[in-house]
């Protein structure tokens, strides 16, 4: 339902909840971060309103200047703790966020778990981590790219790897908004959690995949080709 991604020098789990916060309006049932410091990347998600999760932030806050957030609406699975984003890969290497639906997630389900993975949600989202963990050997943009070319559906995905200092994100029918700033970049499904930060922003089209660094940003179709999109000034609040 809700998402938001961050990279920069801020701490990025203050930017991650109070994004989320933003995109309350739309209505969610559970709340979960994801926060890469270096050396792993932490997960903590809980049911219930954003303020369940930031009473079990309070205590061990996450400290990180990398991170991805998500609200999520229930489609598939309970809304309970273990059906929340992020969803991570067993070894907890790679780390994902989903809007919408994976209309053949149970056929791909299936294909992975002959294939030895297992599963720790009941969410159509899941079978993601996994495809990706599937497709990956180096390079975390190819394997995404390989793993979308399996799914049929619609998405909003963010997604993290434990090695790299980026993130990447695509949209098929979900909306996905990119906020621009000085040595740092964010992501987010709506444009109110992005504007205390910046002005700057690129709306991604069906089909966009996004490569998010610090100081910059790369854009290509689904095939793997440059795409050009403009970066537009908003200034209603
Ligand atoms: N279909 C996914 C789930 O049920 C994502 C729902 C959403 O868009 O929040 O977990």
């Amino acid at each position: 339902c809700g998402i938001v991604g961050y990279i920069g020098s801020r701490q990025a789990q203050d930017v991650l909840i109070s994004g989320l916060a933003k995109l309350e309006y739309r209505g969610y049932d559970s709340a979960g971060v994801a926060i890469r410091n270096g050396t792993h990347i932490e997960v903590k998600k809980k049911a219930g309103k954003l303020a369940n999760l930031s009473t079990l932030l309070e205590g061990t806050p996450l400290t990180g200047t990398l991170g991805i957030g998500h609200t999520r609406w229930a489609t598939h699975g309970l809304p309970n703790d273990s059906n929340a984003h992020p969803h991570a890969t067993e070894d907890g290497r790679i780390v994902i966020i989903h809007n919408g639906i994976i209309e053949n997630y149970l056929t791909l389900k299936a294909g992975l778990i002959e294939r030895g993975h297992s599963f720790k949600s009941e969410t159509d989202s899941e079978v993601l981590a996994h495809l990706i963990e599937e497709a990956y050997s180096g390079d975390l943009y190819e394997a995404v790219r390989t793993a979308l070319g399996q799914v049929r559906g619609a998405y909003g995905i963010v997604v993290t790897h434990v090695d790299h200092r980026e993130i990447v994100a695509a949209r098929t029918v979900s909306p996905l908004v990119m906020g621009v700033g000085e040595g740092e970049m964010f992501l987010a499904s709506d444009v109110p959690a992005l504007l205390p930060y910046t002005r700057k922003m690129v709306f991604l089209h069906d089909g966009d995949m996004v490569v998010l660094h610090d100081d910059g940003f790369r854009i290509t179709d689904l095939a793997g080709n440059a795409v050009q999109r403009d970066i537009e000034h908003i200034d209603w609040d």
